[in-house]
């Protein structure tokens, strides 16, 4: 009989994996401790629940790296992927989806299928013997965290991101607001009209920025914000490196035209996403914060056309985490102490739904390898996936250690390509298709 494969934890990575592996014939357990035991940004007993944004950003496979994943992870024939686009919401140009409907496709795909069995409740230690993959996400619970510290010996490090307000549609005012994608980006007349935007003046802006710096924030611990990555920063840190810094980041005014004063352009406009196919939500996009609720109430009712908003959910701030993988993992994935264990998913040292996704897949195809007796290399780190996987178990400085999404960055250079801004796009386009290529091939092993 083939051996089984043991996952803990039902999230992005956990459920892509296993349907990676039930998909190559081997029976697979899922281990999710919800509804059991919840975690404080989890609301459902759902498998790939969404904990924030409803968002996997770009969906451009040609410009974009983490478009680039999407589409690695759609030829690998990705559960992830496949639930995104059946239940996706017009976003203009990024890959938007709705929660419930998505987690919920993930769920019932996967009881549905034959050799995937999932069991319910916490597993509170590390495993000593088959074929195992931790995918327990930043949020990985307080006893298996303990396991996993004391078995590494390294520190498990933690820190805090931020959650965006969410607010009910029908409790913006349509007299101040109106839809517009950022430079009417988008295929359909439904996605140039994708997000609504709130446009302020100069003393609008400068009141706002007062009211964020005077705010009641949750304080820190000390130590504990030196964990910051940029793609995440709540608005006060921002608001605190410099006054105009939301200025030229999310409340940027470019790109969008004011339908109520055609002829005014905004100092600066504060941009919110659909977050349900109902449209009846909406989240406030870059705004993820620390402020304290009430403060988050005030300050945010301040914004033009949100005076008598609603609220579905608050801000927040919450724990991340993850591994120093570069000097615990080795390039298939395996815990160097304890082969028998992979890690995949954000404790990994990735970030974002979209490279937790990957990095469950590529954990469960080299599981698959392992237990069907066969040789699979790491992919090529020209691939957005070997880019990432070569990052974390061993291209980023171990000492520095941070969290990472997928970005160009990661990628070696293709070589004779204009550098600098101007020849941008057509080195994009040759990474993407250098990367196309190099990962059917590796699919095709
Ligand atoms: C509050 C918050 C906001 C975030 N916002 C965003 C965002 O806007 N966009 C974005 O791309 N990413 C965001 N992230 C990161 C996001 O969580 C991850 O990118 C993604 O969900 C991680 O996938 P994962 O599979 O590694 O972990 P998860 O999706 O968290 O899945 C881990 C699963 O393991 C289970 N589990 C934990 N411990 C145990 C145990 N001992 N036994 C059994 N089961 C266990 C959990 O219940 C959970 O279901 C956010 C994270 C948090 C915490």
């Amino acid at each position: 009989m083939t051996e089984k494969l043991h996952i803990i934890g039902g999230g992005m990575a956990g459920s892509e994996a296993a349907w990676q592996a039930a998909q190559a014939g081997i029976p697979v357990v899922i281990h999710e401790m919800r509804p059991h035991v919840g975690t404080f940004a989890h609301q459902t007993g759902n498998l790939a629940e969404m904990v924030c944004s409803n968002s996997f950003r770009s969906d451009d496979s040609e410009q974009n790296a983490v478009g680039l994943l999407h589409w690695e992870m759609r030829e690998a024939g990705g559960l992830i992927m496949e639930m995104a686009d059946a239940h996706s919401l017009p976003a203009g140009g990024a890959l938007a989806v709705d929660r419930d409907q998505f987690a919920e496709g993930v769920t019932a795909r996967l009881r549905e299928h034959p050799l995937v069995t999932i069991e319910e409740g916490e597993i509170a230690a590390l495993p000593d013997d088959g074929h195992w993959i931790i995918a327990t996400g930043p949020l990985t619970s307080g006893n298996l965290a303990e396991a996993i510290r004391a078995e590494t010996g390294a520190e498990a490090l933690a820190f805090f991101d931020a959650i965006a307000p969410i607010v009910y549609a029908d409790s913006v005012d349509m007299d101040k607001a109106w839809f517009q994608s950022r430079y009417d980006k988008g295929e359909t007349e439904e996605e140039r009209k994708a997000y609504l935007n709130c446009p302020m003046d100069r003393d609008q802006y400068e009141a706002f920025i007062d009211a964020i710096l005077a705010a009641d924030k949750t304080e820190f611990h000390e130590g504990e914000t030196a964990g910051y990555f940029d793609g995440c920063l709540p608005i006060e840190v921002m608001a605190e490196r410099g006054r105009e810094t939301l200025r030229f980041g999310p409340m940027k005014p470019v790109g969008l035209t004011n339908p109520h004063q055609p002829d005014v352009k905004a100092y600066a406009v504060v941009q919110l996403r659909r977050d349900n196919a109902l449209g009846t939500l909406f989240n406030i996009v870059g705004f993820q914060t620390k402020m304290k609720y009430g403060a988050q109430t005030d300050v945010f009712r301040m914004i033009p056309g949100l005076e008598d908003a609603k609220f579905a959910r608050l801000g927040g701030i919450h724990r991340n985490t993850f591994l120093n993988s570069p000097t615990l993992l080795d390039d298939q994935m395996r815990l160097k102490s304890r082969p028998n264990i992979r890690f995949a998913g954000q404790i990994t040292g990735v970030e974002g739904y979209v490279e937790s996704a990957a990095m469950g897949l590529l954990a469960a195809r080299f599981a698959i390898a392992e237990i069907t007796g066969k040789e699979l290399t790491t992919p090529p780190a020209e691939t957005a996936m070997g880019a990432l996987v070569t990052h974390i178990t061993g291209g980023a400085e171990a000492k520095t250690f941070q969290p990472m999404n997928v970005n160009f960055g990661l990628f070696p250079p293709v070589e004779g390509l204009k550098g600098g801004r101007r020849g941008r796009k057509d080195r994009y386009k040759a990474y993407t298709d250098r990367a196309k290529e190099l990962w059917k091939g590796w699919l095709a092993q």
